[in-house]
């Protein structure tokens, strides 16, 4: 059964969430611009303005929604989290003011799912309930998407592990009260057998940030960005710091990525929203040679091919979320690939048109949209190329088809006709035909 309808009740939510969005979210995108402000919790200003509003939140039952149950989220599904995604992929803010911000999802999904008691209270309570945040340490500067190609290293001393070797990209090491690295336990076993998880608390002696990497869109100075170029130099953490058994690291990586590339590409649904709204505006506000924009016929098509793929692209993620509620677990793999292509593509196509519509003022910091100009790059790069994904996608639908049977394609003409032909030999032989 195909439906495209929303519950009244839940309608009531998002009309809720979209004028808080607007009117408490993205004010803070405003006052506290830079990439690391969410993340930074010893911003007591920052910290002032966001706590009510996460309250406000929490008074809605709107906390933390893409949590099961049992660790206090509401048991919506992905179908409800992508439309609730899309009003707060509208601000960089929302998604901390909602406690759903990357990537302290994932990584309380994998402790909920992996941890042990001890982990959970000591690491996932503090990190569900807005407290601290946390870091994702696993891309290498000499291998950063193929992880068979990582070398930091783990030895077992007595109780202990020792780390050793460099990370590349963990984004908010700089604020993060404990690193989960993927690191290389068993370098002769098989390559996705490998690496085992570990959770490192961010006072553990030897870890050492080279340089915090600022990226073209964050506007600051080397040493100034969020995301660490770190070195584990001697790192010794205890044996029950490792998260999963060992060998498992590969696998505890992978289960942090599903439900989450569908919430980001719903976020990128809401900006491309954004950037469109701006375009239509523009169109209607500007003239030039007697008319406005939007009664120019280049101006038009920009409009409608950006129409067009929005849509198209919002239903890609809505009928992903929707086999990811129905159908059974892994079944959506394609589809969330084909999602985290496409996002790259058409929010690349729609702030590009949008940011050309605005003219000189579409290239200054006077508006959004140069900034998420300059961030486009990095959607086809964070959580795997485009490449990769791509590659994915085609083994996959691959999957459903075999070889042609002889010399020709089975749509060759020639037989087929002979075939239609025979079938109908009587009929045509009757008319002459
Ligand atoms: C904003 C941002 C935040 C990030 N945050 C984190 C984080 O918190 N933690 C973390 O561990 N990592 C993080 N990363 C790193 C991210 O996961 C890597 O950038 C990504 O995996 C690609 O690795 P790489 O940058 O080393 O590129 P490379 O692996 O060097 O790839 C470079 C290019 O090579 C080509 N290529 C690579 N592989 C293939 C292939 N299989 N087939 C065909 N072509 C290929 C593609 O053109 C690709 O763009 C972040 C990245 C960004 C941009």
């Amino acid at each position: 059964m195909w439906d495209f309808a929303t519950e009244p009740e839940f309608q009531r939510k998002l009309d809720w969430m979209a004028a808080f969005v607007r009117d408490e979210c993205e004010p803070l995108d405003l006052l506290f611009p830079h990439g690391g402000d969410p993340y930074d919790v010893t911003n007591k200003a920052s910290r002032a303005v966001l706590r009510p509003l996460q309250e406000r939140v929490r008074e809605q039952g709107l906390w933390a929604c893409h949590l099961s149950p049992d660790l206090g989220g509401q048991g919506y599904g992905q179908l409800k989290l992508a439309l609730m995604n899309e009003i707060l992929g509208r601000s960089y803010w929302a998604p901390t003011v909602f406690g759903t911000a990357a990537p302290d999802t994932g990584n309380a999904e994998i402790l909920a799912m992996y941890g042990t008691e001890e982990q959970r209270t000591r690491y996932l309570q503090p990190l569900l309930d807005g407290e601290i945040v946390s870091c994702f340490s696993m891309t290498e500067p000499q291998g950063g998407a193929d992880p068979k190609e990582f070398a930091c290293r783990a030895t077992r001393d007595g109780d202990t592990w020792v780390i050793e070797g460099e990370k590349w990209f963990s984004s908010n090491a700089r604020y993060a009260s404990f690193l989960i690295a993927l690191v290389v336990t068993d370098p002769d076993a098989a390559p996705h057998q490998r690496m085992s998880m570990f959770i490192i608390p961010s006072e553990t002696p030897g870890i050492e940030i080279i340089r915090n990497v600022a990226t073209v869109n964050e506007r600051d100075e080397l040493d100034e960005g969020i995301h660490a170029y770190i070195r584990y130099n001697q790192v010794r953490v205890p044996a029950d710091a490792m998260l999963g058994a060992p060998g498992e690291g590969f696998k505890v990586a992978q289960s942090r990525l599903g439900g989450g590339r569908v919430h980001h590409a719903m976020r990128v649904v809401g900006k491309c929203q954004r950037a469109f709204d701006m375009m239509c505006e523009r169109a209607l506000s500007r003239r030039t040679q007697g008319r406005v924009l939007a009664e120019h016929q280049f101006v038009q098509g920009f409009i409608a091919d950006s129409a067009i793929q929005l849509q198209q692209f919002r239903l890609l993620v809505l009928q992903t979320a929707w086999i990811i509620d129905n159908q059974p677990h892994g079944a959506a793999r394609t589809h969330i690939a084909m999602c985290k292509v496409a996002l790259a593509q058409v929010l690349h196509d729609i702030v590009q048109r949008s940011l050309h519509l605005h003219g000189s003022l579409g290239i200054t910091h006077e508006t959004p949209l140069a900034e998420w100009w300059a961030a486009l790059p990095q959607l086809a790069l964070a959580d795997g190329p485009t490449e990769v994904h791509k590659a994915t996608v085609a083994k996959r639908v691959l999957r459903g088809y075999q070889p042609a049977p002889g010399l020709f394609p089975t749509e060759h003409i020639p037989a087929r006709r002979a075939a239609a032909r025979e079938r109908y030999a009587s009929i045509l032989e009757e008319f002459g035909v």
